[in-house]
């Protein structure tokens, strides 16, 4: 499963549940990160603000290293552009299949129908390793025909006739492995890092927030040991790769 077939009920149904234990949801940004010496004491929000808080997890996706700062710690994570395109079939796919890796990188998968009138569509991603950090949204509508479309035609013919295409960039939150950086950050205690899921985030959402909660409480982790994936790999030389990673 990838987490892009995780519908936004599901994550409104854990807010939700988190609510039910006791979580208070706040709005706003986060300005500044306060300290106590070395340890940090709480957030201001919104330049005006203070929550006072002995532990604070810096969850800020491809801003991560922007709140790290706030912090005064250094993190290698960096937001970098990544393309979607939604294909609407012009004749309903005969079968479902499941998402498809071709092995030029680009893969694929059934968007299911909200309302039964709706066009059958597919939605095609591929990932482009050279593409340059920063934040920008702007969507290149030729990559449809470039990158995207060819490898696709050729792989399924079927699933080629479409009517129209729909592109949207967001921003991927890359680490120089392409993995998280989770846990304790170094000489700041009380800073959590969960970071880095380098587009793979949603995935790893749950476990994410078992471990980290397992760290919070009892200082140290106990479903898995994700300390491989500490930020201090990096200046170890200890990348942890994955070749499964798109
Ligand atoms: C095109 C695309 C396709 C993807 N497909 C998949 C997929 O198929 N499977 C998968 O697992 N993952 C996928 N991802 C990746 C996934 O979306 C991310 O890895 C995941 O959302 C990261 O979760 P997060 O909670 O760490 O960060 P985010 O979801 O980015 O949330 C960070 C939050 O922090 C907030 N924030 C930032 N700075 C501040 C501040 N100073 N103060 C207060 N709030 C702040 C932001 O507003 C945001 O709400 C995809 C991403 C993109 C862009």
């Amino acid at each position: 499963m990838t987490g892009m077939q995780i519908r936004k009920p599901c994550w409104l149904g854990s807010g939700g549940g988190a609510e039910a234990v006791g979580a208070k949801f706040i709005t706003g940004e986060v300005t500044a990160i306060h300290r106590d010496g070395n340890r940090v004491s709480g957030v201001e929000i919104d330049r005006k603000d203070r929550v006072n808080a002995a532990v604070i997890v810096n969850a800020a996706g491809p801003y991560a290293a922007r709140v790290a700062e706030l912090a005064g710690v250094t993190i290698p994570v960096q937001p970098v552009r990544q393309h979607l395109f939604r294909a609407f079939l012009r004749t309903a796919a005969s079968k479902r299949h499941p998402m498809i890796v071709d092995p030029s990188g680009v893969h694929w998968r059934h968007d299911d129908p909200q309302r039964i009138d709706e066009q059958d569509q597919i939605i095609v991603a591929r990932t482009k390793l050279d593409e340059p950090p920063g934040e920008n949204f702007a969507c290149d509508m030729s990559r449809w025909e470039q990158d995207f479309f060819p490898p696709l035609r050729r792989r399924l013919p079927s699933l080629s006739d479409y009517t129209h295409v729909e592109g949207w960039s967001g921003l991927y939150e890359m680490t120089p492995d392409h993995n998280p950086v989770l846990g304790s950050a170094p000489d700041r205690p009380g800073f959590l890092l969960a970071n880095g899921f380098s587009g793979h985030g949603l995935m790893m959402a749950p476990a994410t927030g078992k471990a980290l909660s397992e760290l919070i409480r009892l200082n140290h982790y106990e479903t898995f040991d994700l300390t491989p994936l500490h930020v201090t790999r990096f200046n170890k030389n200890r990348p942890f790769r994955d070749d499964a990673t798109l």
